[in-house]
């Protein structure tokens, strides 16, 4: 396999052509970013954990019956995925209060939500990803009524797979932002699934185990990167 052109540069990925047909490779990099790129650093290694966790998971949901992009491992920061032709949806399903949720809306952060909350943002970056509808999703043509329905459902078997999985760490999976990809007629799980992308709490201590350590200065991220990458990568054993 070949690496080819630069597809796409976004905040903590490349995507690069491949001289196989319909097959991308994805970079993890060692950025990470937040507050919309309003605080950025390079930090070593953490390209491997994302990546090593993302493929893990994509594994998992693979194993469950959801369909994702990922088709495996090149080295230890970069994958082969399917092209698909990505949805400009962020896809966040909350089973905690927590986050943006918390201090936009009057419920107090660490409040079970039962069922799961599902929000739609539009991802567009210089529109700082505006909440979306269901009337505005039909609205905008970003989905059908019935690939709407679709995308819903597989997110709420994503969360279930993965709240089990987490549970079987002794971790709580707060909320997650996922993205969907089209495949011809069919939809797919894209992107990532990484610390970058959930809010993860230990169980017992309540202590955060993903990006909110270093958004808001919590201690040193990237022990608590290599810590809970080895813990799932370990698979709950
Ligand atoms: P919140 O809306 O509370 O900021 O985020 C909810 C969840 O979605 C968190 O787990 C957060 O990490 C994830 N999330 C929201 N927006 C983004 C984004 O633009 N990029 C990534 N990687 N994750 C996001």
């Amino acid at each position: 396999m070949q690496k080819g052109d630069l597809l796409y540069a976004g905040k903590a990925k490349s995507v690069f052509l491949t001289d196989r047909e319909g097959i991308l490779l994805v970079e993890f990099r060692d950025d990470i970013t937040a507050f919309d790129g309003g605080k950025k650093d390079i930090l070593d290694k953490k390209g491997c954990f994302n990546a090593k966790v993302s493929a893990y998971i994509f594994r998992l949901l693979t194993e469950n019956g959801i369909p994702t992009h990922f088709i495996d491992m090149v080295d230890d920061r970069r994958m082969l995925v399917r092209s698909l032709s990505m949805i400009p949806l962020e896809v966040i399903v909350r089973n905690v209060a927590a986050g943006s949720m918390s201090r936009t809306y009057p419920i107090a952060e660490g409040t079970p939500l039962s069922p799961p909350v599902i929000v739609i943002d539009y991802k567009d970056d210089s529109r700082h990803d505006p909440m979306l509808n269901d009337d505005l999703i039909l609205a905008l043509k970003l989905l059908s009524a019935q690939e709407l329905a679709r995308v819903k459902d597989l997110a709420l078997a994503v969360n279930s797979v993965l709240v089990r999985f987490f549970e079987s760490l002794g971790i709580t999976l707060v909320d997650f932002k996922i993205e969907f990809g089209k495949a011809g007629e069919d939809i797919m799980l894209g992107d990532e699934i990484s610390m970058d992308s959930m809010r993860l709490w230990d169980m017992h201590t309540g202590e955060s185990l993903d990006k909110d350590v270093y958004r808001f200065s919590k201690g040193d991220v990237m022990e608590v990167y290599r810590r809970v990458a080895e813990k799932i990568c370990a698979g709950g054993k």
